[in-house]
């Protein structure tokens, strides 16, 4: 019998065992997963992280720099758990770089997977989290509007885990639409960002790239790149390369290549000679869906040879290099936001918004990889913006919150909003607030938020005053 044959079976009642019981649960082990589950555990609480994978970091493994640490006006902007991470990667396994200041992106921060996966570990770990591997987060279990906790699937089969408060860090927003909060996908066609598998390839000479594009002469636009002057790359060797549009097109005409991008992305690695490749896109991969995710897997890496081909034959400094290693998953740049007390639009970023409920600070631009053809729509706004605590609490359910890329936001801000060091911020508040929520025994969505933006203060967070200077503990201000 054909699957198209089976509509739907009925899937008899059971009784599953309860494995665990936390006062806080975070559902996904990201950039927002992670600090959400650090700062929840920052006094003691029991505190438990469950995780599809057999490893932390979501996206920070893909070989992406972390992006959105600099502001638009090159402060820095994102402070505490983020910082204090970057800083024991780059300290303890020399695993990232220092924020440095881009043109296009603002502040870019390399980072090294692997490095990325055993500090967040030892982190999580140290911080007394019960971290569970291999576990996927299936379903809620509700009592009315309020979530109870999660079904769980794994080697061990179907299980409940409990929790005062659910914490969604799945990037899907998953925890969410199961718990029946209204959600949205993608643009006002329903057009998400294609999704891109990364690879990795060795024996590049960096200084060779990096040197060419600084000295080409004008009229050489082959080499020019979007919105990066050329002669940031005369003083930078770690960088991001975007453009290269005419070598490019030039390639494809020439060798009938199919890269179904305009533009070369290509950024370096902390290993000498190591670089990573943001260019493969499959239009129309919805990464909530099994069958569309495995598909999107398929056509990434079918892209990948004639992307290679493209670099050996074309980029200056390529001509020894070669493919190492793709990514662990296709990166998954948009799927579900919820819509939640506030949704954030474009017109909050591009006003740069100040919020009373603001709980990080965010500087990135919109940068939408448009769904429906090859091209990116980028839109700065000279400064920062807040991220409002509104936008983290979902409709109807009390105490679950969202954070990380699923937050409720317009697909636009959902372009600007989505960064990792942004995330991790969001990570952060979100699991203070889960902490205030199991100690003062209120729903997460009705805590104290003026409390909340004060111990935010208290750990480091950088928060901005209406008048844009840094906001200190006890009502000080910093020059902006
Ligand atoms: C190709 C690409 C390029 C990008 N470039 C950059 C860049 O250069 N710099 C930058 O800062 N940002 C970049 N971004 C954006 C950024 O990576 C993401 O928006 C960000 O990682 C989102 O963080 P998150 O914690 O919300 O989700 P994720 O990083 O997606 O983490 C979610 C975690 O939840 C787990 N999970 C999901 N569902 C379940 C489930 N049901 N059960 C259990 N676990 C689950 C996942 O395994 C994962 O570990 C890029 C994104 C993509 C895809």
């Amino acid at each position: 019998m054909s699957n198209t044959q089976i509509r739907t079976i009925l899937e008899p009642a059971r009784s599953i065992p309860v494995s665990v019981e936390y006062d806080v649960l975070v559902v996904g082990g990201g950039p927002a997963g992670i600090t959400a589950a650090l700062a929840a555990a920052e006094d003691g609480l029991r505190v438990g992280l469950i995780e599809s994978r057999s490893f932390v970091g979501g996206n920070m493994t893909i070989g992406l720099p972390v992006l959105g640490f600099l502001g638009q006006k090159g402060n820095q902007i994102i402070d505490g758990l983020p910082e204090k991470f970057i800083q024991r990667l780059r300290r303890e396994r020399d695993g990232a770089s220092e924020h440095r200041p881009c043109p296009l992106h603002m502040g870019i921060t390399l980072v090294e997977p692997e490095a990325v996966k055993t500090v967040a570990l030892e982190m999580l770990t140290e911080a007394g989290v019960d971290v569970l591997f291999y576990t996927f987060f299936s379903d809620a279990i509700m009592d009315g509007d309020d979530i109870r906790g999660v079904i769980v699937e794994s080697k061990s089969g179907r299980n409940a885990i409990l929790a005062k408060v659910v914490l969604d860090c799945s990037g899907d927003a998953d925890v969410a639409f199961r718990a029946g909060v209204p959600t949205e996908k993608g643009n006002a066609q329903g057009g998400m960002q294609p999704p891109t598998l990364m690879f990795c390839l060795a024996g590049v000479d960096t200084d060779a790239l990096r040197m060419s594009i600084a000295n080409a002469p004008p009229q050489a636009r082959t080499y020019l790149t979007d919105f990066i002057p050329a002669e940031y790359f005369g003083q930078n060797h770690q960088f991001i390369v975007v453009g290269l549009r005419e070598l490019m097109a030039k390639a494809k005409e020439e060798r009938g290549l199919k890269i179904p991008n305009e533009r070369t992305i290509i950024i370096t690695g902390l290993k000498k000679g190591e670089v990573w490749i943001n260019m493969t896109r499959v239009k129309g991969t919805d990464g909530t869906d099994a069958r569309s995710l495995t598909k999107g897997e398929i056509e990434g890496r079918a892209q990948i040879d004639d992307i290679v081909t493209y670099l050996v034959n074309y980029v200056p400094g390529f001509e020894k290099a070669y493919f190492t290693k793709t990514a662990p998953f296709i990166g998954i740049r948009e799927t579900r936001r919820i819509v939640g007390r506030y949704v954030m639009t474009q017109d909050d970023v591009l006003a740069c918004k100040h919020f009373d409920d603001a709980i990080a600070v965010a500087s990135y631009p919109i940068d939408i990889h448009r769904p429906a053809d090859d091209g990116c729509t980028l839109i700065w706004c000279g400064d920062c913006y807040d991220i409002p605590f509104g936008s983290l609490v979902p409709q109807k359910v009390r105490n679950l919150l969202v954070a990380g890329r699923s937050i409720s936001a317009t697909h636009e801000a959902m372009g600007a909003i989505r960064v990792m060091a942004t995330c991790m911020a969001m990570g952060e508040a979100a699991g203070r607030a889960a902490k205030m929520s199991v100690r003062s025994n209120r729903a997460v969505a009705d805590i104290d938020v003026e409390e909340l933006r004060r111990q935010q203060l208290e750990h480091g967070v950088y928060l901005r005053n209406p008048d844009g200077t840094r906001a200190l503990p006890g009502g000080r201000s910093a020059a902006a």
